[in-house]
């Protein structure tokens, strides 16, 4: 998705409050009443019509009088607010190229105050498989855009929570800086994703520190669940930095086994494939670590021990709560095996309508709550962002 954030700049204080206003609304309303949004937004003289055109206009709300005249955000409006708020933090100051378009996400660059590139990831889930789910589920087009703005932003606090645990035990990923609504802002990796890297001085060693690193993350109690070409970094130096976090999961998971053995197997392929490695002998560095491996060379899951759980004790501080996580994985689920299928329409909607239910949708209050900008302005009138955390923050 293109994202233009040149409106961003002509955007008044009382465009900002309305679709404040709207996002406010969307915590119970799945298109929000254009006299709600009135009501919320509480502009003097009938000005919030008039934004709501001008908002309109920009692509930042959609407008809906199926059953009544109403509103609701659109992902770019979304991403204004986003946007807005870490820019007024002074995260960063202005936004850059693409340089990703993931299954479900766009990546751009961002630049800070003093000049430093970070890199913006704006979560968008639901977006490969919505055009299907929207024909046919009914009850999914009432409820589908609160569902995508809350299992986007779920993600990016699952992203954030857990870039930052990894990160604080020294596993090599990027530096996790922001987070706000449906966005992670985080140090911009240097090289290349592995996908796009024909040649490596030393396959081997590549290869030794990105098997050691699933069996790493599993003795720490986690397991990737999309650990491939895509999702490793390599710089100049072949140094591995792994990115995209918002599908991992606990080795208690029913699952990870599979997931792990997954994870292992893409490894193994594309390295053979790319490289040509044989993989006869059983590489060191893995040999050194306490860990049995079958007669293909491969981790045995069963024997790597899992003592250290951070997943539950560190994420647990950070926020992300295991209601988080459980309501993440529904969704994700099916989306790993929609993805293993390579993006069969009906395995798409299948994983989707049967998974999202009303635990996902009275998730998007709570949630809501923790960082919903209150609406007060500040000296210059600007609408100020109540920062003030709760419990979850
Ligand atoms: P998705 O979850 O949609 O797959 P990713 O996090 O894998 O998104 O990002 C998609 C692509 O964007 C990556 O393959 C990579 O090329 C690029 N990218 C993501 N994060 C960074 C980063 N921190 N630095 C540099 N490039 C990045
Ligand atoms: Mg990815």
């Amino acid at each position: 998705m293109k994202l233009n954030v040149d409106a961003l700049r002509y955007l008044s204080k009382d465009d900002f409050r309305v679709l404040t206003a709207v996002e406010m609304g969307m915590r119970n309303h799945e298109i929000v009443p254009s006299e709600l949004v009135d009501r919320i937004a509480s502009l003097k003289h009938g000005g919030t019509y008039k934004v709501l055109k001008n908002l309109l206009k920009h692509k930042l709300l959609h407008h809906d009088s199926s059953k009544y005249d109403g509103f609701r955000l659109t992902y770019l409006g979304y991403d204004f607010l986003a946007i807005k708020t870490l820019v007024n933090r002074g995260v960063f100051v202005s936004v850059g190229r693409q340089i990703g378009v993931g299954k479900e996400s766009d990546i751009f660059e961002v630049a800070t105050e003093d000049g430093t590139i970070l890199a913006m990831k704006l979560h968008r889930l639901g977006r490969v498989s919505f055009r299907a789910v929207k024909s046919k589920r009914d009850y999914l087009r009432h409820r589908s855009s609160f569902n995508w703005l809350y299992l986007s932003r779920l993600a990016a606090v699952k992203e954030f929570a857990f870039m930052k645990a990894l990160e604080e035990h020294s596993f090599p990923v990027p530096n996790a800086v922001d987070c706000n609504r449906h966005c992670v802002i985080m140090s911009l990796v240097q090289g290349f994703p592995l996908v796009q890297v024909k040649q490596l001085q030393n396959p081997e060693m590549v290869f030794e520190r990105i098997i050691g690193l699933v069996i790493r993350l599993a003795e720490h109690g986690l397991i990737h669940c999309d650990f491939n070409e895509f999702n490793i970094m390599i710089d100049d130096d072949e140094k591995v930095t792994m990115i995209d976090f918002p599908q991992m999961v606990s080795v208690d998971h029913r699952n990870a086994q599979m997931y792990f053995d997954r994870d292992v197997e893409c490894v193994f392929k594309f390295f053979r494939k790319r490289f040509n490695l044989s993989f006869q002998e059983i590489p060191d560095d893995i040999d050194d670590a306490e860990v049995d491996m079958d007669e293909s060379g491969r981790p045995c899951f069963s024997s790597i021990a899992k003592g250290f759980g951070f997943l539950d004790k560190d994420l647990a501080a950070s926020g992300f709560t295991r209601k988080d996580q459980e309501d993440i994985e529904k969704f994700i689920e099916g989306g790993v095996e929609k993805d293993a299928d390579s993006g069969d329409e009906e395995n798409e909607d299948g994983g989707l309508a049967s998974e999202l239910n009303e635990s996902d949708i009275s998730g998007v209050d709570s949630l809501h709550l923790v960082e919903q900008p209150t609406l007060n302005c500040d000296a210059e009138g600007r609408v100020e962002e109540n920062e003030q955390k709760t419990e979850a923050g």
